[in-house]
């Protein structure tokens, strides 16, 4: 059984396959042909997930899921939530990113945050979302060379350590992501 993972990362890919049994066949973006820009216009990470299904189902008329993650601030009011890939300017800096919620937090107590998956999927007649949280803070420098994005300030609830200094094996056992993955895998098992 095919289905389409709508993104462009062969990698996610990669990592998702191995997790799901044999006959299920992840394909990708590239194989059915989908070159252009996925529209993600809406105002919250599970609107653009669904959105990014729905394109897929409609116009190419075949079983897809997608994925959409940010990272949610209390004392931001949630933000930078669905904007967190270009939070400090279209130019999408990790360092620019962080470094602005870093300023913003400088006069704040509260210092939770989580980070947030949606995953959106069509698949045989059916529409079902996976949501994977995982719960911590911001710290107050950046710390650790591992991970990508915000990992460096994010430090998950319970751990002295933030996301970019343990291991993408540790990561994906505790994230949001591998949370959400781990509830697509379950449902085809
Ligand atoms: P996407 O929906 O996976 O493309 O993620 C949107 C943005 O959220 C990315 O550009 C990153 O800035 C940030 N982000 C997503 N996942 C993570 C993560 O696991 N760690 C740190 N930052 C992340």
């Amino acid at each position: 059984m095919n289905i389409v993972f709508a993104t462009n990362n062969s990698n996610k890919i990669k990592e998702v396959q191995a997790l799901l049994p044999s006959h299920i066949r992840l394909v990708s973006l590239e194989e059915i042909g989908c070159v252009e820009d996925i529209p993600e216009t809406q105002d919250t990470i599970e609107g653009n997930a669904i959105q990014k299904a729905d394109y897929i189902k409609e116009h190419y008329g075949l079983d897809c899921f997608a994925d959409d993650t940010g990272l949610e601030v209390m004392a931001l009011d949630g933000a930078p939530g669905v904007y967190s890939a270009r939070y400090a300017g279209p130019q999408r800096n990790a360092d620019d990113n962080m470094n602005l919620i870093l300023s913003e937090l400088a006069s704040k107590d509260n210092r939770a945050a989580r980070f947030k998956t949606v995953i959106a999927m069509h698949f045989q007649g059916n529409f079902i979302t996976f949501e994977g949280i995982c719960e911590g803070e911001i710290t107050t420098k950046k710390t650790g060379t591992g991970g990508f994005g915000y990992d460096p300030i994010f430090q998950p609830k319970s751990y002295g350590k933030t996301f970019a200094e343990i291991s993408l094996e540790e990561k994906n056992r505790i994230g949001h992501r591998g949370k959400a993955i781990s509830k697509l895998v379950t449902y085809f098992k």
